[in-house]
């Protein structure tokens, strides 16, 4: 059930109590793709999980916002506080709760928002106004080998399979004198930059021109099938 669908009638009568809910973030991806890279991806693998899985779950708006403010040098980037975000994350999640829905997957598309994410889901499922259990699925970690970086081959491979006419692909070939190799540079494993046009002048770490809508395909099957088991292994949690 799409909660941006139905009515609050409809809402009523649902016999589940699994939320699926994606959250990504508008920011930079480089010379050619789209702000809305992060959110447009992360609501992707949520349908694509929920239509691999076997049985009803709530579909959640997706938040359009997230902790982005290292991209804050490269205009259009939008973001929110950690403070403001983890708030946010927190009354929404409760919200699920009042409604009953107490099982809850956040869908997240973006890197920043991990530890944040981790941390909230943790409070949920540890004080929450009524039992229940919080996790986040963040879609590029479905495998440990992916060449992630941020707006490189992973992400534009993705685009491309999805969402075609979002991608600018005559800059795809320029983009990589101006790309950076790693995420910001460590001094004995200490961050030592914080806003990412200090290690990248276009924005993009990794090398989108390896990218293909084949490699794209396979990204979006595999993480929705690695979603759709975790839907279903927390399906079966009790939560009490
Ligand atoms: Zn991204």
């Amino acid at each position: 059930m799409d909660l941006s669908q139905v009515t609050s009638d409809d809402a009523k009568k649902t016999t589940s109590n699994i939320v699926v809910f994606p959250v990504g973030s508008t920011e930079q991806h480089g010379p050619h793709a789209p702000l809305s890279t992060d959110l447009l991806l992360a609501k992707s693998v949520a349908e694509e999980g929920i239509s691999q899985f076997k049985g009803e779950v709530i579909f959640a708006p997706p938040l359009p916002f997230g902790i982005s403010e290292e991209h804050r040098n490269f205009p259009g980037t939008l973001w929110l506080s950690t403070q403001t975000f983890r708030n946010c994350m927190t009354d929404v999640l409760n919200s699920f709760i009042h409604n009953g829905w107490n099982k809850i997957i956040i869908v997240n598309g973006h890197g920043g928002n991990i530890d944040s994410l981790n941390e909230v889901c943790a409070d949920i499922t540890r004080n929450a106004i009524k039992p229940a259990f919080a996790t986040t699925f963040t879609w590029f970690n479905y495998s440990n080998d992916l060449p992630m970086g941020h707006a490189g081959e992973v992400e534009t491979s993705m685009l491309l399979y999805l969402f075609p006419n979002m991608v600018n692909s005559n800059m795809i070939s320029r983009v990589n004198a101006d790309s950076g190799d790693i995420w910001g540079p460590l001094e004995q494993g200490a961050k030592m930059k914080y806003d990412v046009d200090e290690f990248t002048k276009n924005g993009v770490i990794g090398n989108p021109s390896l990218a293909s809508r084949d490699f794209g395909e396979k990204l979006l099957k595999e993480s929705g099938k690695s979603l759709a088991k975790l839907i279903e292994i927390v399906s079966k949690l009790e939560v009490s």
